[in-house]
């Protein structure tokens, strides 16, 4: 028999997720979510751990309660670690405690863990905050959720002398209610008010209002659920307070079109300067059936990617280990495949200072750093551009090469160039794949940060303009970003 654990996922930013969340969401064995998870948080499931969806939509429940504590209950009885995921915390309007009564009726022993509740969180992210010694001395949550026949019980004189911030959730649809509820029970037609949607996302969106003016604001908007509405003086605070809105990429939308394995820091540091990022891999990088030469052959090794250091150091230890390396050098063609080499232990010695196969090539050439003695191994991609290999040719160097892997193009859903305001491509493959999955589409213009000069010429002679990075980090990708826009990074 295993145990429920009750999980609050917060309201969406993946950070906001408890350290006790996160452990349980590592060890889970399955975990059984709802719609309001934030997609960032499930990206922290691990892919062999078992997924139930029975996430509800507003109006219709595809999976009705009953199920979904049958569902809870038939898990604990397989698994040791059943972990039910929330959105905000599980205690407010989520049921919760429903769940819980049932599972102890069924005998099931279970914990809780708390979460960020969006009737907080939202409003913090909007500059709002719930409780101000000026405004007001108490906060109250409120569901606007209709019962079934329609109908909306408040008692709106209580909750105007109440003289608090007022939080409403589940309220889109009520709001001209609750609205003239409240202004009928005496609160001031100016008192201020604010609706968050989709609070703590980087496709957060707010509006501030004024009670008599909410309901027309908000259809206005275009704004629907998820949102919290907020009524109270506080609200006031927010045009100084909204620190989310001052995000220097907050609003932009991005794409990443990385490797899967490779996106997430990318991703990551976008998103933490407040930009709605899309991760779309253009390409996925497939490991050959390969051979590598007798090393003693070779004493400088090159690397022209960093996927090329994973396949080939994964390959070599299923029977090797480091010391095949004794007294070899190394040379990486930028700093990302330089930085593989140094998680696995190895400083590389030659690294250009532009992320090229000319530069290499002019830097394994230049004066010096080849002695005669010196047999190069070029461990690259197999379609890899033959530049170095013809600079080395042309100057009487020894080499051989190995294909390691194979770059293939993944279907890519929404490319279509007008969702984005920007394009990110880390390699020249990364743009091939693109071109070909967004074949229908006009990319003249169309704005393409890229990591370095070879990248940066893919994307121009597809028509694309390409934002160039001062160096070939993603560091210095994600500050190219922010002065695309305009914007000076924020050291975080
Ligand atoms: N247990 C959740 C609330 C569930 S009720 C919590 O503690 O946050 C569902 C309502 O929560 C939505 O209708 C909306 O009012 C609010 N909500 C949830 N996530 C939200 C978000 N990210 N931004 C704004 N409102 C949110």
């Amino acid at each position: 028999m295993g145990k429920v654990y009750l999980v609050g996922a917060g309201p969406g930013d993946p950070e906001l997720l408890t350290l006790k969340a996160r452990r349980l969401l590592e060890q889970a064995d399955v975990v059984v979510y709802d719609r309001l998870v934030g997609p960032g948080v499930l990206e922290l499931v691990p892919p062999r751990t078992a997924r139930i969806d029975v996430g509800k939509n507003a109006g219709d429940h595809p999976v009705p309660q009953g199920r979904i504590n049958e569902i809870l209950a038939q898990q604990a009885r397989q698994h040791g670690c059943v972990v039910r995921l929330k959105g905000g915390d599980s205690f407010v309007f989520g049921r919760g405690g429903e769940e819980l009564l049932y599972l102890l009726e069924q005998n099931i022993p279970f914990e809780v863990v708390p979460g960020v509740t969006s009737a907080l969180a939202a409003p913090a992210y909007a500059g709002i905050p719930v409780t101000h010694r000026d405004c007001c001395s108490s906060v109250h949550i409120i569901t606007g959720h209709r019962r079934e026949n329609g109908r909306l019980e408040l008692d709106y004189p209580a909750l105007v002398r109440l003289d608090g911030t007022l939080v409403f959730l589940m309220s889109v649809a009520s709001a001209g209610q609750i609205a003239a509820g409240l202004l009928e029970a005496g609160m001031a037609p100016d008192m201020p008010c604010a609706v968050v949607q989709n609070g703590t996302l980087p496709s957060q969106r707010k509006l501030l209002s004024t009670l008599s003016a909410l309901e027309g604001d908000l259809r206005d908007s275009g704004i629907v659920s998820p949102a919290v509405i907020v009524v109270g003086r506080v609200c006031a605070l927010s045009p100084r307070l909204d620190w989310f809105s001052a995000l220097p990429l907050k609003g932009r939308r991005i794409l990443v079109t990385r490797p899967a394995p490779r996106a997430p820091r990318l991703a990551g540091l976008l998103r933490r300067l407040g930009a709605e990022v899309t991760t779309l891999p253009a390409i996925e990088t497939v490991p050959l059936d390969f051979a590598l030469p007798d090393l003693k052959e070779f004493t400088l090794l090159v690397f022209t990617s960093a996927e090329g250091v994973d396949v080939c150091f994964d390959r070599l230890f299923q029977s090797g280990d480091a010391r095949q390396f004794a007294g070899k050098r190394f040379a990486a063609i930028g700093r990302a495949t330089a930085a593989a080499l140094l998680r696995r232990g190895i400083r590389a010695d030659l690294v250009p200072a532009e992320y090229s196969g000319a530069a290499l090539g002019a830097l394994l050439t230049a004066p010096g750093v080849l002695g005669p003695a010196d047999r190069l191994l070029l461990l690259r991609a197999r379609a890899a551009t033959p530049q170095l290999a013809e600079i080395l040719s042309a100057r009487g160097v020894p080499f051989a090469q190995v294909d390691l892997y194979d770059t293939l193009y993944r279907p890519m859903p929404q490319c279509d160039p007008a969702r984005y305001d920007l394009l990110t491509f880390t390699s020249a493959s990364c743009v091939e794949g693109y071109t070909r999955a967004a074949a229908g589409f006009d990319l003249r213009g169309v704005p393409a940060l890229c990591i370095g000069a070879q990248t940066a010429a893919a994307a121009a002679a597809r028509g694309m303009a390409p934002v160039l990075s001062s160096q070939a980090t993603i560091d210095s990708m994600v500050e190219a970003a922010c002065h695309y826009f305009g914007k000076e990074v924020i050291p975080s």
